[in-house]
Protein backbone atom coordinates (compact mmCIF):
# COMPACT_ATOMS: atom_id res chain seq x y z
CA UNK A 1 0.00 0.00 0.00
CA UNK A 2 2.13 3.08 1.15
CA UNK A 3 5.86 3.53 0.25
CA UNK A 4 7.00 2.74 4.05
CA UNK A 5 5.89 -0.41 4.09
CA UNK A 6 8.65 -2.44 5.83
CA UNK A 7 9.60 -6.00 4.55
CA UNK A 8 9.36 -8.60 6.72
CA UNK A 9 9.94 -11.15 5.13
CA UNK A 10 12.85 -12.61 6.94
CA UNK A 11 11.76 -11.70 10.17
CA UNK A 12 8.57 -13.62 9.75
CA UNK A 13 10.40 -17.13 9.91
CA UNK A 14 12.84 -16.24 12.38
CA UNK A 15 12.44 -17.04 15.98
CA UNK A 16 10.60 -15.59 18.58
CA UNK A 17 12.67 -12.55 20.20
CA UNK A 18 14.87 -11.64 16.65
CA UNK A 19 15.28 -7.90 15.85
CA UNK A 20 15.82 -6.13 13.09
CA UNK A 21 16.36 -2.66 12.71
CA UNK A 22 14.07 -0.42 10.65
CA UNK A 23 13.75 3.34 9.48
CA UNK A 24 10.90 5.41 7.62
CA UNK A 25 10.73 8.72 6.80
CA UNK A 26 6.86 10.08 5.91
CA UNK A 27 6.12 13.64 3.98
CA UNK A 28 4.32 16.01 6.49
CA UNK A 29 1.57 15.58 3.79
CA UNK A 30 0.91 12.17 4.91
CA UNK A 31 -0.91 13.78 7.76
CA UNK A 32 -3.04 16.24 6.57
CA UNK A 33 -4.96 16.84 9.63
CA UNK A 34 -1.63 17.48 11.55
CA UNK A 35 -0.28 20.78 12.09
CA UNK A 36 3.45 19.66 11.07
CA UNK A 37 6.09 20.83 9.02
CA UNK A 38 9.14 18.76 7.37
CA UNK A 39 9.27 15.01 7.28
CA UNK A 40 8.84 12.71 9.98
CA UNK A 41 11.54 10.63 11.16
CA UNK A 42 10.87 7.24 12.53
CA UNK A 43 13.72 4.64 13.91
CA UNK A 44 13.34 1.25 15.63
CA UNK A 45 13.20 -2.36 15.88
CA UNK A 46 11.01 -4.44 14.22
CA UNK A 47 10.51 -7.96 16.64
CA UNK A 48 9.28 -11.62 15.99
CA UNK A 49 7.11 -12.68 18.74
CA UNK A 50 4.65 -15.53 18.87
CA UNK A 51 1.43 -13.75 18.05
CA UNK A 52 3.43 -11.97 15.21
CA UNK A 53 5.83 -8.73 14.80
CA UNK A 54 6.54 -6.14 17.44
CA UNK A 55 7.29 -2.46 16.42
CA UNK A 56 9.34 -1.13 18.85
CA UNK A 57 9.27 2.56 17.98
CA UNK A 58 12.89 4.14 19.71
CA UNK A 59 12.85 7.69 18.40
CA UNK A 60 10.59 9.37 16.50
CA UNK A 61 10.88 13.02 14.69
CA UNK A 62 8.26 15.64 14.22
CA UNK A 63 8.08 19.41 14.32
CA UNK A 64 4.54 20.99 15.01
CA UNK A 65 3.73 24.46 13.55
CA UNK A 66 1.61 26.82 14.81
CA UNK A 67 0.99 30.42 16.14
CA UNK A 68 1.62 31.45 19.78
CA UNK A 69 -1.79 31.01 21.59
CA UNK A 70 -1.22 34.25 23.13
CA UNK A 71 1.18 36.46 21.10
CA UNK A 72 0.23 34.67 17.81
CA UNK A 73 4.02 34.64 16.69
CA UNK A 74 4.40 31.58 14.20
CA UNK A 75 6.35 28.95 16.23
CA UNK A 76 8.09 25.77 15.25
CA UNK A 77 8.86 23.45 17.82
CA UNK A 78 9.96 19.78 17.97
CA UNK A 79 8.02 17.12 19.52
CA UNK A 80 9.16 14.91 22.20
CA UNK A 81 8.36 11.39 21.80
CA UNK A 82 8.60 8.36 24.63
CA UNK A 83 9.47 4.92 23.32
CA UNK A 84 6.70 2.93 22.09
CA UNK A 85 5.55 -0.57 21.22
CA UNK A 86 2.94 -1.56 18.65
CA UNK A 87 1.63 -5.55 18.05
CA UNK A 88 0.87 -6.47 14.51
CA UNK A 89 -0.89 -9.41 15.11
CA UNK A 90 -0.23 -12.56 12.81
CA UNK A 91 -4.08 -13.86 13.21
CA UNK A 92 -6.73 -12.37 15.07
CA UNK A 93 -6.94 -13.26 18.41
CA UNK A 94 -10.06 -15.41 19.34
CA UNK A 95 -11.88 -12.53 21.26
CA UNK A 96 -11.10 -10.39 18.68
CA UNK A 97 -14.05 -7.60 18.01
CA UNK A 98 -13.71 -5.30 14.96
CA UNK A 99 -14.05 -2.12 17.45
CA UNK A 100 -10.94 -3.52 19.11
CA UNK A 101 -8.68 -2.02 16.32
CA UNK A 102 -5.76 -4.14 16.41
CA UNK A 103 -2.69 -3.87 13.80
CA UNK A 104 -2.18 -6.76 11.55
CA UNK A 105 0.49 -7.56 9.50
CA UNK A 106 0.16 -8.49 6.03
CA UNK A 107 1.18 -11.87 5.51
CA UNK A 108 0.67 -12.32 1.98
CA UNK A 109 3.21 -9.52 1.12
CA UNK A 110 5.00 -10.18 3.90
CA UNK A 111 5.10 -6.67 5.37
CA UNK A 112 4.09 -4.27 7.75
CA UNK A 113 2.42 -0.65 7.34
CA UNK A 114 3.93 1.52 9.85
CA UNK A 115 1.41 4.65 9.26
CA UNK A 116 -0.81 3.80 11.74
CA UNK A 117 1.66 3.66 15.02
CA UNK A 118 2.91 7.11 14.40
CA UNK A 119 0.13 8.84 13.17
CA UNK A 120 -1.28 8.46 16.71
CA UNK A 121 1.93 9.21 18.50
CA UNK A 122 1.72 12.33 16.84
CA UNK A 123 -1.63 12.72 17.59
CA UNK A 124 -0.81 12.22 21.37
CA UNK A 125 2.23 14.58 21.16
CA UNK A 126 0.79 17.07 19.40
CA UNK A 127 0.97 20.57 21.64
CA UNK A 128 -2.97 21.80 21.88
CA UNK A 129 -1.89 25.24 22.79
CA UNK A 130 1.70 26.21 21.31
CA UNK A 131 2.81 29.72 23.05
CA UNK A 132 6.05 30.86 22.96
CA UNK A 133 8.96 28.87 25.39
CA UNK A 134 9.97 32.32 27.95
CA UNK A 135 7.91 35.51 27.22
CA UNK A 136 4.51 33.56 26.60
CA UNK A 137 4.75 31.15 29.01
CA UNK A 138 3.32 32.60 32.25
CA UNK A 139 0.18 33.34 30.67
CA UNK A 140 -0.16 29.49 28.46
CA UNK A 141 -3.71 28.50 29.08
CA UNK A 142 -5.34 25.33 28.59
CA UNK A 143 -7.56 27.21 25.97
CA UNK A 144 -6.75 28.32 22.51
CA UNK A 145 -5.82 31.81 21.94
CA UNK A 146 -8.54 33.07 21.06
CA UNK A 147 -10.36 32.95 24.30
CA UNK A 148 -6.93 34.01 25.98
CA UNK A 149 -7.08 37.23 24.31
CA UNK A 150 -10.65 37.85 25.40
CA UNK A 151 -10.03 37.18 29.00
CA UNK A 152 -6.94 39.60 28.52
CA UNK A 153 -8.95 42.34 27.25
CA UNK A 154 -11.54 42.17 29.73
CA UNK A 155 -8.48 42.54 32.76
CA UNK A 156 -7.49 45.64 30.25
ZN1 LIG B 1 3.95 34.26 22.30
Amino acid sequence: MSAQNLKISKLYYAVDGTREPFEALFPADDFVALPLTGPIAVKGELMRVEEGIMLLMHELEATQMGNCGFCEKPLKQALQFHPSEWLYHEEKPLDYDDSDEALFLDKKQLELDPYEPVRQELILHIDPAPHCPKTCKEFAEPERGVKALSKLKEIL
